[in-house]
């Protein structure tokens, strides 16, 4: 793990945060785990499942994938990129000391298990507050 970032408490549980800042377009990390199909994925559902094409899937719910801390975030401060199977994660903007880390897990995930619930990500929490 980057030393840089530390697993904290956040609003949906717990998320990773960063103890530096970090440049915008700087690689962050890999989501890392097992190269699954995307059959595979589906018969073993569950929340860590990373779909990467039509084929292929990286299954990251092992403890040594930091990267599952990340949370869905509707304004993120990362972004992911694909490489040769490869699952990359980039801050998406200059991210401050502090800050939690973000990114967008995409319209399927988020109609299937952040939607019902209600996003607690912190872009949702102000427009709550504000609408409050
Ligand atoms: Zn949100």
């Amino acid at each position: 793990m980057r030393d840089f970032l530390r697993v904290k408490r956040s609003a949906s549980g717990l998320g990773l945060f960063t103890t530096k800042d970090i440049m915008q377009g700087t690689f962050i990390m890999e989501y890392t785990g097992n190269l699954i199909s995307t059959q595979q994925a589906e018969s073993r559902g569950g929340r860590y499942l990373f779909k990467i094409n039509s084929k292929w899937a990286v299954d990251g719910k092992g403890r040594e994938n930091m990267s599952r801390y990340i949370n869905h975030f509707c304004q993120p401060n990362c972004e992911v990129q694909i490489s040769k199977k490869m699952v990359l994660i980039y801050a998406s903007r200059d991210i401050e000391k502090g800050e939690e880390l973000g990114y967008d897990y995409g319209a399927e995930y988020f109609l299937a298990h952040i939607k019902t619930k209600g996003c607690k990500c912190p872009y949702c929490r102000f427009k709550k507050i504000i609408e409050s």
